[in-house]
């Protein structure tokens, strides 16, 4: 069976799956809403993004902030940025932090734990047992 194949298989199989259960299997990050204020930005669903990433928040944060190039801190429920920023960047650098340190590079799902062994980082999966060395770029 070729590669392409297996593919189509798959997608004959999802499509299979009620809409239902489709919903609740598939991770999906809410997209960010933003407010700017004189220059800065006020992101105003982070409590919700941060829920469903499952994960420190000063972890996030203090990578986000990196990727960002920015200063920042919890205001409330919102997350201050310094400087004004366009969803699709928000999105896209929230989107990067989730492929890194949430989603199993094997399996795709979000079910894993960060775990510290000296300096190095390890994503660990608890839905299929994958284990992964973290490349902090
Ligand atoms: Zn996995």
């Amino acid at each position: 069976m070729d590669l392409h194949d297996y593919k189509k298989i798959l997608d004959e199989a999802y499509e299979k799956i009620p809409d239902n259960v489709k919903k609740l299997s598939r991770f999906e990050i809410p997209k960010v809403e933003i407010r700017i204020e004189s220059k800065n930005t006020y992101i105003t669903n982070f409590n919700k993004i941060i829920n469903t990433l499952n994960r420190d928040r000063r972890h996030f944060i203090g990578i986000f902030l990196k990727k960002a190039g920015t200063m920042g801190e919890i205001r409330g429920q919102q997350l201050f940025l310094k400087g004004t920023y366009k969803e699709n960047v928000l999105n896209r650098l929230i989107e990067q932090y989730a492929k890194q340190y949430v989603l199993c590079s094997i399996c795709n799902k979000p079910d894993t734990e960060i775990q510290r062994e000296g300096k190095k980082v390890f994503l660990k999966c608890t839905a299929c047992g994958a284990r992964e060395e973290i490349k902090e770029k």
